[in-house]
């Protein structure tokens, strides 16, 4: 795989960064996953947009604009001959030459800019959009800033886990009694015809996916309430999915060992899911 470090093409057995780079020592970088459909890149413009958001609420300075880091994920899409896949990209504050909690200097100390590709062929067709995921609750015990999109990523790591032990796929946390979402996707369930997902916040990620979905349920006329939902009403509820750039639209089937519609994926879902790929794909670049 050929990788990008630092304005610089590499195979990735040859790329380098430093070990006083303050991602790796405390976490200090954010991060974005685009996906690749038929090697385009899905909503590149959403993900450059909440790229310069997180770095902005951190006070860092963006390392490039919009058109120079588009020509780096298109360079890696044709280098890599991804198809279909994801492109990860993570930014950080850089390398300064001591570990110290105060942030460096800018001017002297520059930004650790990374990007890599993961192959993924048949992304759009996997078993568990037919399937659907089961699920399970964890409290979330995540920082309070989610609407960054940094790269502490232990406990949603660590609820992914908790998932596989249970015997499940992912997890969705809890906080206040309510959901806020999945270890690495947001959270919807559907009662009747209404889709019900939280509302924007700092508890949560502002999901590009997210976005997206939403707008084109309201424009096939689909009711959207943004608000807090717990897990009992999630159980009650007539279907459930989750949304990221990653699994797109996937169904929920099982909420703690809860079967919804009788544990097969539910219509709603499924066309949104349809809806969202037919769009995306028609406006990739
Ligand atoms: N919430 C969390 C916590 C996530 O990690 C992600 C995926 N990175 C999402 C939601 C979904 O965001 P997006 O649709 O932009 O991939």
């Amino acid at each position: 795989r050929t990788v990008y470090v630092n304005g610089e093409y590499l195979p990735e057995t040859e790329a380098k960064v430093s070990i006083f780079d303050r991602a790796f020592l405390m976490a200090d970088g954010v991060y974005e996953v685009t996906s690749v459909l038929g090697g385009k890149l899905i909503d590149f413009d959403g993900h450059a947009k909440r790229l310069d958001r997180s770095l902005s609420e951190l006070d860092m300075p963006s390392p490039m604009g919009r058109d120079e880091l588009l020509e780096i994920h298109r360079e890696l899409v044709r280098l890599n001959e991804i198809e279909d896949g994801l492109i990860y990209l993570q930014v950080t504050r850089g390398a300064p030459g001591d570990r110290d909690f105060v942030f460096p200097d800018p001017e002297t100390t520059e930004p650790t800019v990374v990007l890599f590709t993961q192959s993924k062929p048949g992304l759009a067709e996997s078993p568990a959009a037919k399937e659907g995921i089961r699920i399970i609750s964890i409290e979330d015990q995540r920082w309070g800033r989610r609407d960054i999109k940094t790269v502490q990523l232990l406990y949603p790591s660590m609820g992914k886990m908790m998932a596989k032990k249970a015997g499940a796929d992912d997890a969705w946390m809890v906080e206040d009694g309510a959901v806020t979402e999945g270890t690495s996707n947001n959270a919807y369930i559907v009662k009747g015809d209404t889709i019900v997902t939280r509302q924007l916040s700092t508890d949560i990620l502002h999901g590009i996916t997210r976005a997206a979905v939403l707008r084109f349920a309201r424009e096939a006329q689909m009711k959207v309430e943004e608000r807090p939902f717990t897990i009992e009403e999630a159980q009650g509820a007539d279907e459930a999915f989750i949304t990221s750039a990653s699994a797109f639209v996937t169904p929920v089937v099982e909420i703690d060992g809860v079967a919804l519609g009788g544990g097969t994926p539910g219509p709603l879902a499924a066309r949104l899911r349809e809806i969202y790929l037919d769009e995306s794909r028609k406006a990739a670049i």
